[in-house]
């Protein structure tokens, strides 16, 4: 894998990530889920992103057995909900989501979404686990530029890594003021739902005829793999797509070969046009 971001304290990592939204749901699934997981880790994925949300703990459950073999190559990530997020919240939410993931530590944490408890409360439980060596980095979820200037304001603020945001072609609002405002904060964006949940994004006509121009080592480019590309291109960006089987894994593995080029910039511009104005952030 060639892309790469970097965070704030110089840790290096492949821009290419697995989601595990779903995973841990259907028993019939499980089985292929964990196998795509290990694969996409043998072959250089290395942030995993989870959530104490995510079926209720069974998509943590499901990662900390996928990854028990490989643990140190994996940069593992959780979320504690806005509703768990005061000091005692975020303390107990921590340890439940470690023993969910059968690990001593998470490398990143992440505030889900912004709630009712103040940043600063958040920011000061985050960085008491730090202290305890339970979370190595923290950082936001959703968070939009008033938000993230909020969090600068507040004591620490600053040492946020990371905001994880909702950018694909579908969904590019952020492209307007957040993915710059993150940059100069040397915060990494992360994009979730990058090929637009497998939905409708990949029936879109132009993104098929730019995908039917390119090829990758498994053969003809799909436009999953497009959309996937296309979020990649951006410096400071990491996304994590939810392959659950291993043939997407490898697609999208195969996704970070493509460079798409100002034809297919311009082509997909035109179908999916780039914000002029301030939208307030997309989410799912
Ligand atoms: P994605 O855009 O990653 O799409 C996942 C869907 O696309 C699944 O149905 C998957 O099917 C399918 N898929 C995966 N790879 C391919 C491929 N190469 N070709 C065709 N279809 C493919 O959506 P998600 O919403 O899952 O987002 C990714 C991750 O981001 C989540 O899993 C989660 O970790 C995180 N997230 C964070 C949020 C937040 O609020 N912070 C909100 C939403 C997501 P299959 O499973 O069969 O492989």
């Amino acid at each position: 894998m060639v892309q790469t971001i970097t965070l704030p304290d110089g840790t290096t990592l492949p821009a290419l990530g697995a989601g595990t939204w779903n995973m841990g749901d259907s028993a019939a699934r499980r089985e292929e889920e964990i196998a795509s997981l290990r694969y996409g880790v043998e072959q250089g994925v290395q942030v995993v992103d989870t959530a104490e949300m995510y079926g209720n703990g069974r998509s943590e459950k499901l990662v900390g057995e996928a990854i028990a073999p490989m643990r140190e190559q994996v940069f593992l990530v959780s979320k504690v909900l806005p509703t768990n997020a005061s000091a005692k919240g975020v303390a107990q939410s921590c340890r439940r989501s470690l023993q969910h993931l059968g690990t001593d530590r998470l490398d990143l944490y992440l505030l889900h979404w912004r709630g009712s408890v103040p940043l600063a409360e958040t920011v000061e439980a985050f960085r008491t686990l730090q202290r305890e060596g339970l979370i190595r980095h923290w950082g936001v979820s959703n968070f939009d530029t008033d938000d993230m200037r909020d969090l600068e304001r507040c004591a620490h603020g600053g040492e946020c890594a990371v905001n994880q945001v909702l950018y694909s072609l579908e969904h590019r609002g952020v492209e307007y003021d957040l993915l710059q405002a993150d940059r100069q904060r040397k915060v990494v964006t992360m994009a979730y739902s990058p090929i637009g949940q497998g939905g409708a994004l990949l029936a879109n006509p132009v993104l098929r005829r730019v995908a039917a121009r390119h090829t990758t080592s498994l053969g003809g480019a799909t436009p999953a793999q497009v959309a996937l590309a296309w979020v990649l291109r951006q410096p400071n960006m990491l996304a994590i797509p939810k392959a659950g089987t291993l043939a997407h894994m490898r697609l999208n593995l195969a996704a970070a070969e493509l460079e798409l080029g100002p034809q297919d910039l311009a082509e997909l511009d035109g179908a999916f046009a780039p914000p002029t104005r301030k939208q307030p952030l997309a989410m799912i």
